[in-house]
């Protein structure tokens, strides 16, 4: 959702509050495309402190469906997310891409309420994600998911002499 700033910047000391709805259905990025399952309302503060700066400041919890790094099943993971920025809006839109604060979620005096929490989200992208803390993973032959239970899949002969001896063995059936 858009806000339009234009009332709070033309107004030193003012102080507006906005609950806004996130309306983002996936996050993508290039670890891959992440359903969102369940978001809060944003709600955020914004204050002009004077010389046309705003600072914003705010809450909200975006609850996101990723793979688990073993096992691959889905995990719900909330991602918090506290924004606190400032805005110059003395700048131009084209100051601000020089900038490199990524600011493409304020444009004019609009606020683009959804790019600048999924910045937030990105920011506070979780580096592993476990289904549980003792996640047996699958198994590398079958692909079972071994959380489920043991797949019987036998071990493969690891020493090398061992492996000559199965393959003597297998020879010596066929006769
Ligand atoms: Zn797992
Ligand atoms: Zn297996």
């Amino acid at each position: 959702m858009q806000i339009h700033l234009s009332d709070v910047t033309s107004c030193e000391g003012k102080t507006i509050q906005v609950s806004t709805e996130l309306e983002m259905e996936t996050v993508s990025f290039q670890m891959g495309e992440f359903p969102v399952l369940k978001k809060e309302p944003v709600d955020l503060v914004i204050t002009n402190t004077g010389n046309k700066v705003l600072e914003l400041t705010g809450n909200t919890c975006v609850t996101v469906s990723i793979p688990c790094d073993r096992c691959l099943e889905q995990v719900k993971v909330e991602i918090p997310c506290h924004i606190e920025r400032k805005l110059d809006m003395k700048l131009t839109d084209e100051e601000r891409v020089n900038d490199l604060d990524e600011s493409n979620y304020l444009t004019g005096m609009d606020l683009d309420v959804d790019r600048l929490v999924y910045l937030e989200v990105l920011m506070s992208w979780p580096l592993k994600v476990l289904c549980r803390d003792d996640c047996k993973g699958i198994c590398s032959q079958c692909g079972k998911n071994l959380n489920d239970g043991p797949c019987g899949c036998a071990e493969e002969p690891k020493d090398p002499r061992m492996a000559a001896i199965s393959d003597i063995f297998s020879k010596f059936k066929e006769v």
